[in-house]
């Protein structure tokens, strides 16, 4: 993969840089002279590398913005200097001057801080020629840096992935449940949309395991998983709560509209066997509950699951095979809970 170098910085300073830079088969090289597009541009692609030229209008404040976002902190800031009186009192003051100027520099929040020549002195051409070293010593740091990132992003991506699936049914699991539903809740709450749950638990399956075996129990699973997978909208997740339950978090749904999908899966898993093999189909049913967000709900969403889950069991107790909606029993009766679909 290519490295990424975003220069902010005009035509003139591009030609001062050193030639590997453009290297097209090594870098991806964009230049930016706006201080508002180069950080929408980081925002929406975030380099590797950032070049900054300090003579470029808005160049200390790109460089303390990236400073500032923890997100990005990553991204490799090297200041070129070139504003000619910073040169010109860098000749006048000396050494314990040009040190102090760094310092702020790197304190201001560059990674490096290199100055180039001014053009006048004789000295120039040699002064640029080292500054251009130190700039590709500093890009190689810059490239292990984002090197590693890259890394640690990959493996931490492969991790979460890990952690945060089902290995039997491949759906998410209780843990993915866990963290994806307070930031569900917190979401519907800030867009002032609806949200609903879904649990559902497959009925007898006991029976299953002690007729056919635990293997044709989990095949089982994961053909139910699938079928679940395959008949939800995109919005809607399902996770794995434990053994033979599921629970599906439904976004922008209301209740009403909660309980038809409930419906629909309880249909589409009772009204079709599943075939474990050519010899072996097996009929199951689920028993599902459904509840949906109330302002009262705590921020995890134990009250909402909780709410479900008391469904699901009136569901079984009801008979199985049925969804019973939480809603109408808690909001609106209080004494009988309602039996939408057997
Ligand atoms: P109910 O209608 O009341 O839900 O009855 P049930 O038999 O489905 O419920 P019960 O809780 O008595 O049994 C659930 C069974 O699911 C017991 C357990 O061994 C089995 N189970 C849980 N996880 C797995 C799994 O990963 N694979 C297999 N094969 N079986 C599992
Ligand atoms: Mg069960
Ligand atoms: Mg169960």
């Amino acid at each position: 993969m290519k490295i990424s170098i975003l220069i902010f910085g005009s035509d003139n300073f591009i030609a001062k840089l050193p030639d590997q830079i453009h290297d097209a088969n090594s870098f991806n090289l964009e230049v930016i002279t706006n201080l508002n597009q180069a950080i929408s541009r980081i925002q929406i692609t975030p380099p590797d590398i950032l070049i900054v030229q300090a003579s470029c209008d808005g160049s200390m404040e790109l460089c303390y913005w990236l400073k500032e976002q923890t997100k990005l902190s990553w991204i490799y800031c090297i200041l070129l200097e070139d504003r000619s009186q910073l040169l010109l009192d860098r000749s006048k003051y000396g050494r314990e001057w040009e040190l102090e100027m760094t310092s702020i520099a790197l304190r201001e929040g560059a990674d490096a801080y290199i100055w180039l020549p001014l053009e006048e002195t004789d000295s120039a051409s040699a002064e640029l020629t080292a500054s251009q070293n130190l700039l590709l010593a500093q890009l190689t740091i810059g490239l292990r840096k984002a090197h590693k990132y890259r890394d640690l992003i990959r493996t931490n991506d492969l991790l979460s992935a890990i952690a945060l699936a089902d290995s039997l049914t491949q759906l998410s699991n209780r843990r993915a449940l866990e963290w994806d539903l307070p930031r569900q809740i917190q979401k519907a709450r800030t867009n002032g949309t609806p949200l609903s749950l879904i649990i559902l638990d497959v009925d007898y399956f006991k029976k299953v395991n002690d007729s056919y075996g635990h293997l044709v129990g989990d095949r089982l699973l994961q053909l139910l998983s699938n079928r679940l997978r395959q008949n939800l909208r995109y919005q809607d997740t399902p996770f794995r709560y434990g053994g033979e339950e599921f629970v599906i978090i439904l976004s922008y749904t209301s209740c009403d509209e909660a309980v038809v999908v409930a419906r629909r899966l309880n249909r589409i898993v009772s009204e079709q066997p599943f075939a474990i093999n050519n010899q072996l189909s097996i009929n199951i049913t689920i028993s599902l509950g459904t509840a949906c967000l109330r302002m009262e709900d705590d921020v995890n969403g134990i009250s909402l699951l909780n709410r479900a889950d008391q469904c699901l069991l009136q569901a079984k107790a009801a008979g199985r095979n049925c969804v019973i909606s939480c809603e109408k029993y808690f909001a609106h009766h209080n004494s009988h809970l309602r039996v939408v679909s057997s």
